[in-house]
C-alpha cells in the first residue's frame, strides 16, 4: 500500500484529533499504510520513534479530546534545509510520500516549500549515498494535503478552521457565567480574548452573549472612542441594565495601530464613569475542553476528504488544502489559501482595514 503519514503543526486546536483519527482511518480503509509523525515537523525531522506506524485502534477513544494526541512542535530545523534533508530521509526510509499536515499558514508554507524542494532533496540523498536508486525512483513525487487547524478562524479560503467553534463554545460558557455574577454586583467587565489578528472569536463572542461593546483588530474606532464606550456604557446603565460586558479581542488596535489593551480599557471606565469594573483573560481555557459537535464533525470530513484527494492526486497535480465552503468540503490550491492570508497581514500592518476585510472575504 501507499505510505501517508499524518502530523499537527503550530498551535493546537480542538478537533485535530478528529482530523487525525479520520485520515489513519480512511487510510487504512483505503489500503495504505499510515504513520503518525509525532511533535510536527520535530518529529519528521528527528525521525526515530517520532515516525510510527498506526492502526485502526490506535484512534480510538480521541475523537471527544482537545488538542492533539500526536503532539505539535514549533520547529527552527524545518525552516533551514539541512533540516528539511533529514526530514526526507527519515520518510522515504519508510516509503512515506504522501502527507496530510494540519496546521496554520506557516505550517501550510513550509508544506509546500518542502514538495517543491522533493526533488533535489532527494537528490542531495543520493549523491550521497544516503539512499538507493531503486528507494529514490519509488518516492520520486511528494504528495501533500493541508487541513487547517486554529481557533482564531484566520485562514482565508475556508468558512471555518477546525477549533474555531470550541473555542466559542468555551468562551460563551465563560462569559455566561461572568454575566451571573456581575449582574448581581452591577459589575462591569472586560473580557480579553483570543484571536491574533483576527476578530472573529470576539465579534461572534460579542453577538451571542450580548456584550454592550466589542473592540477587534480589523475595525479600530474611529474618533473619540472613549467618550463613545462611556456614553455607550452610562447609556445602558441608564436604562436599567445592572451590567455591561466588553470585549477585547487580544489583536485590538486603535487608528495608529497602537494596541488597545483590557487594562486601558478599564482605565477609561473607572476614570470616568466609577464603575465597579474587572478585567478576565480567558487565556489558553479558549484552546482546551472538548472540541464541539461541529468540530468533531468538521474535523472528520476534512480528514476523510484529505485523504481521498491524496490517493486522487498525480505528478502534476497542485498541492491542495480541504476547505468548507457553505456545508461542502471543497479542494483549494494550497498556496492560494496562505497567499491570500499573508495579503490580509500585510493590509493590517499597513493599517488597510477595508482592504483587508475585503481580502478576507467570505473567510
Ligand atoms: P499557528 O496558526 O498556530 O501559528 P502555524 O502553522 O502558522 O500555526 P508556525 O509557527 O507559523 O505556525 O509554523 C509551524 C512550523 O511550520 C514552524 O515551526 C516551522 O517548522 C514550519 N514553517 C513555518 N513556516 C515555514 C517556512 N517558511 N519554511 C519552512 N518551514 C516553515
Amino acid at each position: 500500500g501507499k505510505g501517508l503519514a499524518v502530523f499537527t503543526s503550530g498551535g493546537d486546536s480542538q478537533g485535530m484529533n478528529a482530523a487525525v483519527r479520520a485520515v489513519v482511518r480512511m487510510g487504512i480503509y483505503l489500503g495504505c499504510k499510515v504513520y503518525f509523525i509525532k511533535e510536527g515537523y520535530q518529529g519528521m525531522v528527528d525521525g526515530e520513534d517520532n515516525i510510527v506506524e498506526a492502526n485502526w485502534s490506535s484512534v480510538s477513544c480521541i475523537i471527544h479530546k482537545g488538542g492533539t494526541i500526536i503532539g505539535s512542535a514549533r520547529c527552527q530545523d524545518f525552516r533551514e534545509r539541512p533540516g528539511r534533508l533529514k526530514a526526507a530521509k527519515n520518510l522515504v526510509d519508510r516509503g512515506i510520500n504522501h502527507l496530510v499536515v494540519i496546521g496554520g499558514d506557516g505550517s501550510l508554507t513550509g508544506a509546500d516549500l518542502f514538495r517543491q524542494e522533493w526533488s533535489s532533496l532527494l537528490d542531495e540523498l543520493l549523491s550521497s549515498g544516503q539512499i538507493t536508486p531503486e528507494l529514490r525512483e519509488k518516492n520520486k513525487n511528494l504528495q501533500i494535503v493541508g487541513l487547517v487547524g486554529s481557533i482564531d478562524n484566520d485562514f482565508c479560503g475556508t468558512d471555518m478552521t477546525i477549533g474555531t467553534d470550541s473555542a466559542l463554545h468555551r468562551i460563551i460558557e465563560a462569559i455566561d457565567a461572568i454575566v451571573s455574577t456581575a449582574y448581581s454586583h452591577q459589575r462591569t467587565f472586560i473580557m480579553e480574548v483570543m484571536g491574533r489578528h483576527c476578530g472573529y472569536l470576539a465579534i461572534v463572542a460579542a453577538l451571542t452573549t450580548e456584550a454592550d461593546y466589542v473592540f477587534i483588530p480589523e475595525s479600530p474606532p474611529p474618533g473619540d472612542w472613549k467618550k463613545r464606550l462611556c456614553d455607550k456604557l452610562e447609556q445602558e446603565r441608564a436604562a436599567g441594565q445592572r451590567l455591561n460586558i466588553i470585549i477585547v479581542a487580544e489583536g485590538a488596535i486603535d487608528r495608529n495601530g497602537v494596541a488597545i489593551t483590557a487594562e486601558q480599557v478599564k482605565k477609561v471606565v473607572v476614570d470616568n464613569l466609577h464603575q465597579d469594573t474587572r478585567i478576565t483573560v480567558l487565556g489558553h481555557v479558549q484552546r482546551g475542553g472538548n472540541p464541539s459537535a461541529f468540530d468533531r464533525v468538521l474535523g472528520s470530513r476534512m480528514g476523510a476528504e484529505a485523504v481521498m484527494a491524496l490517493m486522487e492526486s498525480t505528478e502534476e497535480t497542485e498541492a491542495c488544502v480541504i476547505s468548507l465552503d457553505g456545508n461542502q468540503a471543497v479542494r483549494i490550491p494550497l498556496m492560494e489559501g496562505v497567499k491570500q492570508t499573508k495579503a490580509v497581514a500585510k493590509a493590517m500592518e499597513e493599517k488597510q482595514w477595508d482592504k483587508a476585510v475585503e481580502l478576507r472575504g467570505k473567510s
